[in-house]
């Protein structure tokens, strides 16, 4: 069942999202090499907590931390750990948080220091995706405009593999709610988009082969052939003529930029 949201609800998803936008943003200034992902992640649960929200994942299908925390051909679902980040490390930041009885949920990977240009537009393709398939999530459309969107810029003028066992979804009073929004599919597809419907799109975008596998740690996905992932993701309400999108990645942005700075200057 799909649950359509009040003006209100969506409100109160909004605030969830920008405290999630918010968390990627304290990320972002302190991404660097030398850094554990451990770190990162208690950082993100306590900025989170002093907002008044609580890590929508912690306890998650029993998932253990506050963050999901992915590196190079971890796609998603990593585990934070002990393991200082490298210069040339791709790192994925999954955040969702529950506040007020609504979650918000963001995504972003970040560079670590330099990376290979190869990377970089694995990056900058991914993003670009999100946004893709963010024009297509419009009242009318229906969910595989989206998918295919994302499918055709990444796959077909790209060459990169789009990770099918993994997907979006409707997000509200659950984190995961109907529909399942794929990055993969046919035009006029699947179920409909309406006002006031409320979304999370997430590109899952492999260097290479399509193709991925559980690690043992049970919840970690990673890419059959090693190669790096990306993963953007956006939640998002579905309006008349064009999505409202209630995550923002300006302030990432921002301080993804400045943090780069303060590092070249050394
Ligand atoms: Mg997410
Ligand atoms: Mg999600």
């Amino acid at each position: 069942m799909i649950h359509y949201k009040s003006k209100e609800e969506i409100e109160l998803i909004r605030e969830s999202c920008m405290l999630v936008s918010k968390t990627l943003a304290e990320v972002a200034k302190i991404i660097s090499a030398g850094k554990s992902t451990l770190e990162v992640d208690r950082i993100a649960e306590e900025f989170i907590r002093d907002n008044g929200a609580t890590p929508s994942f912690k306890g998650f299908q029993d998932f253990p931390f506050a963050c999901c925390i992915s590196v190079n051909d971890a796609v998603v679902h990593g585990f934070p750990t002990k393991d200082e980040l490298k210069e040339g490390d791709i790192v994925t930041v999954d955040v969702g948080v529950y506040k007020n009885k609504f979650h918000g949920d963001s995504a972003y990977t970040f560079a670590v220091g330099a990376i290979t240009d190869e990377v970089k537009q694995l990056l900058a393709v991914t993003k670009a995706s999100l946004y893709k398939g963010i024009e297509k999530a419009i009242h009318g459309n229906r969910v595989g405009d989206i998918a295919y969107a994302v499918q055709n810029y990444t796959e077909k003028e790209h060459g990169y593999g789009v990770v099918r066992e993994l997907v979006g979804h409707g997000i509200g009073r659950n984190l995961h709610e109907e529909p399942q929004v794929p990055n993969y599919g046919k035009r006029g597809t699947g179920a409909k988009l309406k006002e006031s419907m409320v979304i999370a799109i997430e590109p899952m975008i492999n260097l290479g082969t399509k193709n991925i596998y559980h690690d043992k740690d049970g919840w970690t996905i990673r890419t059959e052939d090693g190669k790096p992932a990306a993963h953007f993701e956006h939640t998002l309400c579905i309006q008349r003529g064009k999505a409202d999108v209630l995550s923002s990645f300006t302030e990432i942005e921002i301080a993804e930029k400045a943090n780069k700075n303060l590092s070249s200057d050394h």
